[in-house]
């Protein structure tokens, strides 16, 4: 059997993390995992989407179980496929990347990519395993890898995740990674508009990996940057909400509160930016489970369901593609975090 040991998930994501004392540091948050995912699952075509709408419950509730299983089971292993740190490993150019994680352990070292991360080739090997469960046909791999990999392509989108300063530690800004990825889609992603189109076969997996994480790569100086400059013009007190002890009062993850004044400013000064990259990040998740499917010869998945779930299921498929296409992404009633 290829699966991982899972959490069961009658554990719901909030009494799960409620039960974890580190402080947490997620790509996106519930809130944007759940919607990548959901996201992805409307922005396919039918004849595969219907199969995956017919689990999109499920395929949203798994979307952050990968840090779930990184912190609960403080795996090692598993945190490290959730970020890369291009910083220490410094390529010189594409042509010095290894191809695939093994090249990558033997290059470096486990201990060493393990500490600074092996996120891109985790996708990728993420992708072989889903293109197999399906060219075969097996029904509970196919969602929870694709589920998985949604996450995972999730996290690469997340600028931080390819960087050492990977919550502004080495800045002076702790706490940039939740307020980025938690706090503002919780307080803005609604107004967000999170249609993607129609889906693309990708023919390098590799290349479109490494054009994610670069490009990803490319706005942790800005992200940063203007955060350092906001700081520098705001007294604490306008930055994070205080509590009783006069010190920056925290969530029940152990972040920093930013003021909801402060979330604006640096909202607008984005530009966009967290939108945007919530939207490429849907994009690329449906992209890569269609690409899965091309790949394994376009199986027939509807025959993995019984027919009548499918005919329950179609008219509100239907309603949610209507709202999507609209940049709605409907009916998640994701844990705040903030
Ligand atoms: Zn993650």
């Amino acid at each position: 059997m290829v699966m991982k040991k899972k959490i069961p998930v009658i554990l719901t994501v909030s009494v799960v993390l409620l039960l974890c004392s580190v402080t947490m540091v997620f790509a996106w948050g519930v809130w944007g995992h759940n919607h990548i995912n959901k996201g992805a699952v409307l922005a396919l075509p039918a004849e595969m989407g219907m199969f995956f709408y017919n689990h999109v419950d499920f395929i949203v509730e798994e979307s952050t179980v990968p840090d779930i299983r990184k912190h609960m089971l403080n795996d090692k292993a598993e945190a490290s496929r959730h970020y890369i740190d291009l910083e220490w490993y410094n390529f010189a150019s594409k042509a010095n990347v290894p191809e695939k994680m093994a090249d990558a352990v033997a290059k470096y070292g486990k201990d060493s990519v393990q500490k600074y991360g092996v996120l891109p080739w985790n996708i990728e090997d993420m992708m072989d395993k889903l293109t197999d469960a399906m060219k075969n046909k097996r029904k509970t791999e196919i969602l929870f890898l694709a589920a998985d990999l949604g996450h995972y392509i999730g996290d690469a989108h997340m600028p931080l995740h390819t960087s050492l300063n990977h919550d502004g530690q080495l800045t002076g800004q702790q706490g940039i990674h939740a307020f980025w990825e938690s706090q503002l889609p919780e307080l803005f992603g609604k107004n967000y508009r999170l249609y993607v189109g129609d889906v693309h076969y990708i023919s390098d997996i590799k290349k479109a990996t490494w054009e994610i994480i670069d490009s990803s790569n490319k706005l942790v100086a800005t992200m940063l940057e203007i955060e350092a400059k906001l700081k520098r013009d705001n007294p604490e007190d306008k930055q994070y909400v205080m509590g009783p002890d006069g010190k920056p009062a925290k969530n029940k993850f152990g972040s920093v509160i930013h003021t909801y004044d402060y979330a604006v400013e640096y909202h607008e000064l984005l530009s966009g930016m967290v939108e945007k990259q919530m939207r490429n990040a849907i994009e690329k998740t449906a992209d890569f489970w269609y690409t899965a499917w091309v790949n394994a010869g376009k199986p027939d998945l509807d025959d993995l369901d019984p027919e009548s779930v499918t005919e329950r299921n179609r008219a509100v498929y239907k309603d949610d593609i209507k709202a999507f296409k609209t940049g709605k992404i409907r009916g998640l009633r994701s844990d705040k975090e903030f």
